[in-house]
């Protein structure tokens, strides 16, 4: 499967495993943009990809660092605008939902 390059910098990415668990990080030095560690090779490179577009990830960023609570959001009382992007990025693959709460793959 395909990585996409990566969403800020445009560097190519690259699959890396310590063995155990598989992550995808940028190749370019001055930037650490990388995803969490996956048990499985797929559940890496699908994360990598869904966070190629740009506007998606400055969504993230954005609503991660108002609202995030032990890296994860919930909507309870966020104002609609706010709610409206995290409904979009749980759409787009971007963000799971696990019992109410939004939290990035
Ligand atoms: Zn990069």
């Amino acid at each position: 499967m395909k990585l996409n390059p990566c969403p800020f910098c445009g560097s190519s990415a690259e699959l890396s495993d310590d063995y155990l668990f598989f992550s995808v990080n940028c190749t370019n030095a001055n930037c650490e943009i990388e995803t969490k560690r996956f048990r499985f090779k797929l559940d890496a490179i699908t994360a990598w990809n869904k966070r190629h577009n740009p506007l998606h990830q400055a969504m993230l960023n954005s609503l991660m660092k108002r609202y995030a609570v032990n890296g994860k959001i919930s909507d309870v009382g966020m104002p609609i605008y706010d709610r409206e992007c995290l409904k979009l990025l749980f759409e787009q693959g971007v963000l799971s939902l696990s019992n109410g709460l939004y939290y990035p793959y």
